[in-house]
């Protein structure tokens, strides 16, 4: 286990927009020294990076359930730790392969010269981090950044105080402020952080956070990838199996206690179904979790002002006619003072709801009456662009429309949030939801410049190309 060590020289000392711009100009100038690390100072890089943050685990444990309040050690070790582990592998095993120049093709008229896309390390990337799996979405960008070959300056969320003065800890304690930095602070550091000119800007956030973000971002023609939120649906089509769907719903939807980007945020289906449907959901959260106050593996909401948004949707839900059915029968004072909220289905929802407009990030699921796929795709549409899409059924024939007509960052089908996990896979929003992409290659790629080199042949034909034009130019021109 791994102490914050009080007497670190970097403790509070940089965090000014002042010095953070020295940070910046530091990193910059030393990657100007070594702009093309080989294969085996990247893997040093992400080796020992892998190293740290697994050898302190238990810490990372600690504080992040501090953080929330409470925050279930298993939740931790799956989806930050696991979800770590498979990305440093696949970073590893992969980054010699991704490195390597690739062919690309040469147009008739400019034969015998060659095409080749040579993959640049950009230089500097910035990586602003939310609270809610703090390590994972602050390490994954970063595994990145250094597989493209790049230092990196962070800025974790303020909401995890404990966390981000454990990471900054780790971080100095194996890394030169040269090749990376953490920089905490409150959201003016934030603020200042997201208008540096950094050589790309990666933000993991809300979405009205993440428009200022890239105002701020553009004026610097600093490149962006946004990951954001949205309100995630879940189609339940009626060719569903749901002995399959409710298990995996439930899960998905209280993973965290909800606090979760690509958490199943709304229910589409078939009114007839939805009583039997709430009831079985309702069930299985009991079965996951016998109580919700005092239980180990219950996350608690983050913040008392994140309670109190919980609180004021299901107030204003049940003030415009919504029926609500809370999971278990735990005293309403102990969760409060826990912030614990059990799962909570909101029927009879119409669209003036607030829980029906923004993103609900916690443990309330409202179910939607729609009758047919049309209807439940319609009212998707008519949403902004969300971060993920569950479908759940057995007709192949309406999974290919939803694939082939809904727009979302990702989709699951017959499962829920598991997409997000997979190494190989882009993770990304669309529209509100995001913009760009990482995890994997797709991360090597938006960490890198694809530089497009045309090598001349001593053979070239371009000189018909040049002036005095004759019939070979034109003979050329097809
Ligand atoms: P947030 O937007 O409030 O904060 C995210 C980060 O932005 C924090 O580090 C914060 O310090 C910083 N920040 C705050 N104000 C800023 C400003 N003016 N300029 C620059 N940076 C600023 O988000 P949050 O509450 O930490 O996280 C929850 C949101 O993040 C949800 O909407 C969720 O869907 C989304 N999210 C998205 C993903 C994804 O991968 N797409 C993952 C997790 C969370």
């Amino acid at each position: 286990m791994v102490r914050i060590d009080p007497s670190s020289k970097l403790k509070g000392k940089f965090d000014e927009p002042r010095e953070l711009k020295a940070i910046l100009s530091s990193q910059r100038a030393d990657f100007d020294r070594a702009p093309y690390p080989s294969w085996s100072v990247r893997k040093a890089n992400i080796e020992k990076l892998r190293n740290a943050i697994f050898a302190s685990e238990d810490a990372f444990i600690k504080v992040i359930s501090e953080d929330f309040g409470h925050r279930a050690a298993e939740e931790t070790m799956i989806a930050e730790f696991l979800v770590l582990k498979g990305g440093f592998s696949h970073a590893l095993k992969h980054t010699p392969k991704w490195m390597k120049t690739r062919k690309a093709s040469t147009a008739l008229p400019y034969w015998p010269a060659k095409n080749r896309i040579v993959p640049q390390p950009l230089g500097v990337v910035g990586i602003i981090s939310p609270w809610n799996y703090p390590l994972q979405l602050a390490i994954m960008p970063l595994i990145g950044a250094l597989s493209a070959g790049n230092r990196a300056m962070l800025k974790p969320s303020e909401y995890t105080p404990k966390f981000s003065a454990l990471l900054k800890s780790v971080i100095a304690n194996n890394f030169s402020d040269e090749e990376i930095y953490v920089a905490t602070g409150g959201v003016d550091v934030a603020s200042a952080f997201s208008e540096l000119p950094f050589d790309h800007l990666v933000f993991t956030g809300s979405t009205s956070v993440g428009r200022k973000v890239a105002q701020a971002a553009a004026k610097n023609l600093t490149p962006v990838t946004l990951e954001l939120g949205g309100k995630s649906p879940v189609i339940v089509d009626q060719s569903a199996k749901l002995d399959l769907v409710i298990p995996r719903l439930v899960n998905a939807k209280l993973l965290n206690a909800g606090q979760t980007c690509v958490a199943p945020d709304y229910v589409l289906m078939p009114q007839n179904d939805i009583n039997a449907f709430s009831a079985a959901v309702l069930k299985q959260a009991e079965k996951m979790y016998p109580t919700f106050a005092g239980n180990d593996d219950f996350t608690s909401i983050i913040a008392d002002t994140h309670y109190a948004r919980l609180q004021d949707l299901l107030e204003d839900a049940e003030n415009k006619g919504a029926k609500i059915a809370v999971a278990g029968s735990d005293d309403k004072q102990q969760l409060a003072k826990e912030r614990r909220v059990p799962l909570t289905v909101v029927t009879n929802t119409t669209p003036e709801m607030k829980i029906m407009q923004e993103e609900i990030f916690g443990p309330l699921l409202p179910i939607v009456a729609s009758e047919t796929l049309d209807e439940s795709l319609q009212y998707v549409q008519a949403k902004e662009r969300p971060l993920a899409l569950y479908w759940f059924g057995e007709d192949s024939d309406k999974k290919d429309k939803v694939l082939k007509t809904s727009h979302s960052g990702g989709v699951c089908i017959n499962e829920a949030a598991w997409h997000v996990v997979q190494d190989d896979l882009p993770f990304g929003g669309v529209g509100p939801s995001g913009m760009g992409a990482y995890h994997g290659e797709h991360g090597f790629e938006s960490f890198s410049h694809l530089k497009g080199v045309f090598h001349q042949s001593r053979f070239s034909q371009g000189k018909a190309l040049h002036p005095p034009y004759t019939d070979k130019t034109r003979k050329m021109m097809g």
